[in-house]
């Protein structure tokens, strides 16, 4: 997983489909409390929607009343880029998969003990590996 995944808008739409190709490529925003796993509590590790990278683990998971999958910590270290994003009038941390570049979501100083962070995904950037419960 150490080399980037280098792939054509072209192919990226056609394999990852619309809505996801639009939240991961487009840095869409999947409305809140629609997404599949905003509400699951099923163990598994979290891996890139579009690489299949792992990025998180459902023991970080928790309910932060968003209507987003939250997580408090990424599974390891440089799995998630971290961007400084200023659209939309405000100053906020874009996170991204290191590996393939797909967007997932933003990062806040708001969460639970014991990192204090909050990583706030789309659940269409994500696919729940339920085979793997480390
Ligand atoms: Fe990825």
């Amino acid at each position: 997983m150490t080399d980037k995944v280098e792939k054509s808008e072209a192919e990226w739409r056609r394999e990852l489909g619309e809505e996801r190709y639009h939240v991961c490529r487009e840095k869409g925003t999947e409305p809140a409390f629609t997404g599949a796993y905003w509400d699951c509590h099923e163990a598994g590790v979290y891996r890139c929607a579009g690489c299949g990278s792992e990025l998180f683990r459902s023991q970080t998971k928790f309910d932060s009343g968003t209507g987003w999958p939250s997580f408090w910590d990424v599974i390891e270290q440089g799995r998630v880029a971290r961007h400084e994003d200023l659209s939309y009038g405000m100053r906020r941390i874009e996170v991204s998969c290191a590996h393939c570049g797909a967007h997932l979501g933003h990062l806040f100083p708001d969460g639970p003990a014991p990192t204090g962070q909050r990583y706030c995904i789309n659940s269409l950037s994500l696919r729940l590996d339920k085979e793997n419960t480390d």
